[in-house]
């Protein structure tokens, strides 16, 4: 291609790259050279990791959550503070065919009173979801149950939730220190009560032995890739292994389910390529549509919800409430770094 008049073209193709990075010359002829970059997956990773270090960061904690525009964004993400805004949306989406989980927001309370407060809005939310007859669970992490100050102290508090309603309560999994007491927990409440299920992570690399540990227990299973920021030595870094270890697990899980040896699968995933590689085993395996279940958080993927259940499949909206937001919205901001043009939308007039 020649360009009469000018200098030399140039052309830089910016592409996708899982770990590496750099840059080099594809094409240098006379009048164009065409330039490669692969730089876009680790600038996402960094923003990752920025958003996840914010996630833990109590400066920020303090200071960003009573900005305007902050509170604005997370409304894309949860209903509101309050219980009843929970209630409102649960409602609607039961008129679609959708079910729905609610959690209460906070995470490693300062006092073993503060983990008695949690235990109360759970018991109170119990009492008005039985009230009203909704389709909707409780998932609980084991830190608002005051797991920092004793096993014993978050289990105890599980087993009282557990006895106060007949559907399953979930136990959250949190970051990776915290694996083998939630693990201690649940199979503990598990033996006097049957209604508790468990969240597993695939991006951890010990998840396939738990499980084959737990699954014998006819455990109700929820499984998720993982939120948090985990080193290599125990968590896949890598999307490809990630997702190749929710796949291994949602065959493992199916399979077991097929065969009567596991309670509830629940996939918690929003990825089309994940829902769709649930569909193919269950399919193989012979399981229908309501053998198994999708979960989504409130505000992502509203279509596939949609799509999902009047496909006949079982879908449940885990729904947040609360006033303690921050960590668990800079968390979802990781998830999907493209939300922030939510948040910098919201600084418009
Ligand atoms: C019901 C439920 C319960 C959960 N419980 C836990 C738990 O107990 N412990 C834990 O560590 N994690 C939990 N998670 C979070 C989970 O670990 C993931 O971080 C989260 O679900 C994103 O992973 P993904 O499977 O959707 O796939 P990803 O690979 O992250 O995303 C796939 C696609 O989904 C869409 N998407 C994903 N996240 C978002 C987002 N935030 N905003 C907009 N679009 C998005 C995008 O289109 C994206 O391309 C839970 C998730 C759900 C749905």
């Amino acid at each position: 291609m020649s360009i009469p008049g000018t200098t030399k073209v140039g052309v830089s193709i910016v592409a996708y790259t899982d770990r590496k990075w750099g840059s080099g010359v594809l094409l240098d002829t006379e009048d164009v050279s065409i330039y490669f970059r692969l730089i876009y997956y680790d600038t996402l990773s960094m923003l990752r990791n920025s958003l996840l270090w914010a996630s833990t960061n109590p400066f920020l904690a303090e200071r960003l959550p009573k900005a305007r525009f902050v509170r604005r964004a997370t409304k894309r993400f949860m209903p509101g503070e309050e219980f009843r805004d929970v209630i409102k949306e649960a409602e609607r989406l039961r008129t679609k065919g959708i079910a729905s989980t609610t959690t209460l927001l906070g995470e490693n309370n300062n006092s073993l009173k503060e983990a008695d407060a949690v235990l109360g809005h759970y018991l109170t939310d119990l009492r008005v979801i039985d009230e009203l007859g909704l389709d909707m669970e409780v998932s609980v992490k084991p830190t608002q149950l005051g797991l920092d100050f004793g096993v014993e102290e978050a289990r105890s508090r599980l087993l009282e939730l557990a006895e106060a309603t007949d559907s399953i309560v979930w136990l959250d999994m949190e970051a990776s220190e915290y694996v083998d007491r939630t693990l201690d927990i649940f199979m503990s409440v598990k033996e006097q009560r049957h209604n508790v299920g468990l969240c597993v992570q695939s991006y951890l690399k010990r998840t396939p032995d738990d499980v084959a540990r737990i699954a014998s227990y006819d455990c109700s299973i929820r499984i998720v890739k993982g939120a948090y920021n985990e080193p290599e030595s125990v968590a896949f870094s890598n999307k490809k292994d990630v997702d190749q270890a929710f796949e291994d697990l949602t065959a493992t899980l199916l399979r077991g389910r097929a065969q009567g040896g596991v309670g509830r699968v629940v996939l918690g995933t929003h990825d089309p390529s994940m829902i769709g590689a649930a569909k193919r085993i269950a399919s193989d395996l012979g399981l229908k549509e309501d053998q198994y279940e999708f979960a989504m958080l409130f505000g992502i993927q509203r279509r596939e919800q949609l799509r999902l259940a009047s496909d006949g499949h079982k879908v449940r909206v885990l729904i947040s409430y609360g006033s303690a937001w921050f960590p668990w919205y800079m968390r979802r901001l990781a998830e999907r770094p493209a939300n922030l043009w939510f948040v910098a939308k919201q600084l418009l007039p």
